[in-house]
């Protein structure tokens, strides 16, 4: 098995949508960001990366790059989850904590566990959404996100499987 963890930060700005963990909220306020700022999704690279210590998300997507200005965040977590392939894991769980003043994530948090699952390859039941108010932290102009997977060696899971096949192999030879 290997753990990942993943952080990142972005600032709220008027007048541009606010994308979280792939999906749409309304708000008066987006995330700025060279690509469309989804703190969330970018905390989630960085943990898919880090845990199969691949680097960073700037390594693969670098700031300075136009390609990557207003990108749909979503690429940078395929690219990270194709290194934790390459790498022969498959994802266990993601468990994250958001920490912003506004929205309410509550009202989102099924839509955002959804999309984040579906995104991974994986089940909800896999996907921790849990969010929080920054008490005393004098962030209430930035979202914030903390993100930790647990990985598992493919081939583990896969022998799992066939020695499963092959005891109900058994059983019916019997
Ligand atoms: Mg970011």
């Amino acid at each position: 098995m290997r753990i990942g963890f993943g952080w990142d930060s972005h600032e709220f700005k008027p007048g541009v949508p606010l994308k979280i963990g792939g999906v749409h909220l309304p708000h008066d306020q987006g995330l700025s960001g060279h690509s469309d700022g989804d703190v969330l999704l970018h905390a989630i690279t960085d943990a898919l990366l880090g845990a199969v210590a691949a680097g960073d998300i700037g390594g693969y997507f670098p700031p300075s790059d136009p390609r990557w200005k207003g990108a749909d965040s979503v690429i940078f977590v395929k690219e990270a989850l194709r290194q934790v392939h390459l790498a022969g894991y498959t994802v266990s769980n993601v468990d994250s904590t958001l920490v912003l003043a506004t929205p309410k994530i509550g009202p989102h948090a099924k839509t955002i566990q959804a999309r984040v699952a579906e995104l991974l390859g994986i089940k909800p039941t896999q996907v921790g959404i849990k969010a929080k108010t920054p008490e005393g932290m004098g962030t209430d102009h930035a979202a914030i996100a903390h993100v930790a997977v647990l990985l598992e060696k493919a081939s583990r899971k896969l022998k799992s499987k066939e020695r499963s096949a092959t005891k109900k192999a058994k059983k019916k030879r019997r």
